[in-house]
């Protein structure tokens, strides 16, 4: 889920080079064709989705189910940040964040958890961030949706291991993308995508980590990986 840009896009990517078969979802869905029609030898299925939308999401899991019979990995990678001091009382943005952040994330899981259960075996992955372990100023209600997205995957790791189904989360630092386009304050936006730029990550370098989690053998499972840009304190 959220595989039209940045970090989801170099994932898909990275994966189709590796013959992986995917089911790639995102609304943007021009983008997922144009990533689809990159790799005309790779098996890669799209669907239009609204992470916030059950009836979407299901969708996707069910696509993928018809076309493979099972469900090895869910990536819940959909994610927007626009950030704002509290006192500006943004409600309207807090309520995005909420439901793509976090009821995203909770429908991908609802979406799979019961055939993954069912398969006696899976592996849910979601992208976290650095801000789901530290709480940066302006940056509240997003550090507040990476936060419970940790609980969540780490409740999930809990309930769900009798069923040999893993939970990881990737929490990056700092990675120049499209996703200080979702910060409606211009300078705030601006401030963020240099950071980006400086901090020297790139999508491709989260994507190589997933790939590493996705490739570990059953009796291993990672948790959380924490990416940091080298230069970062
Ligand atoms: P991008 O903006 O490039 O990617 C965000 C992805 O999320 C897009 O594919 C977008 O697709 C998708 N998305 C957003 N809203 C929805 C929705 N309602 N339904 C379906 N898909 C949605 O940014 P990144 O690659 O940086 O972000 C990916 C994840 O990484 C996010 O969860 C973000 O919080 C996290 N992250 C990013 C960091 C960074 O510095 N870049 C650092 C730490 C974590 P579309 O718009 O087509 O729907």
């Amino acid at each position: 889920m959220g595989a039209s840009s940045g970090i989801g896009e170099a994932t898909a990517k990275l994966l189709a080079q590796h013959d992986t078969k995917l089911v790639l979802a995102a609304r943007r869905i021009d983008s997922l064709k144009a990533i689809k029609e990159a790799y005309p030898e790779a098996n890669i299925h799209i669907q239009q989705a609204d992470v916030t939308n059950f009836e979407d999401v299901k969708k996707v899991a069910q696509l993928a189910l018809d076309t493979f019979g099972k469900i090895d990995v869910l990536y819940n990678n959909a994610g927007i940040m626009p950030t704002a001091p509290i006192i500006e009382g943004r409600r309207d943005e807090w309520k995005q964040m909420l439901d793509i952040n976090i009821m995203g994330v909770l429908n991908g899981i609802a979406a799979v958890i019961p055939f993954m259960a069912e398969q006696k075996s899976g592996h849910i992955i979601a992208t976290d961030s650095l801000a789901g372990h530290v709480v940066y100023p302006d940056s509240a209600v997003y550090c507040g949706t990476k936060f419970a997205v940790r609980a969540i995957m780490e409740g999930l790791r809990q309930e769900q291991r009798e069923n040999n189904i893993k939970s990881t989360i990737i929490s990056p630092g700092a990675v120049a993308t499209e996703l200080y386009n979702t910060i409606n304050d211009k300078d705030v936006a601006e401030k963020v995508h240099q950071m980006q730029i400086e901090s020297g990550l790139i999508p491709e370098d989260i994507a190589s980590a997933v790939m590493f989690a996705i490739s570990t053998p059953d009796r291993m499972s990672i948790s959380d990986m924490i990416i940091r840009p080298t230069s970062q304190q």
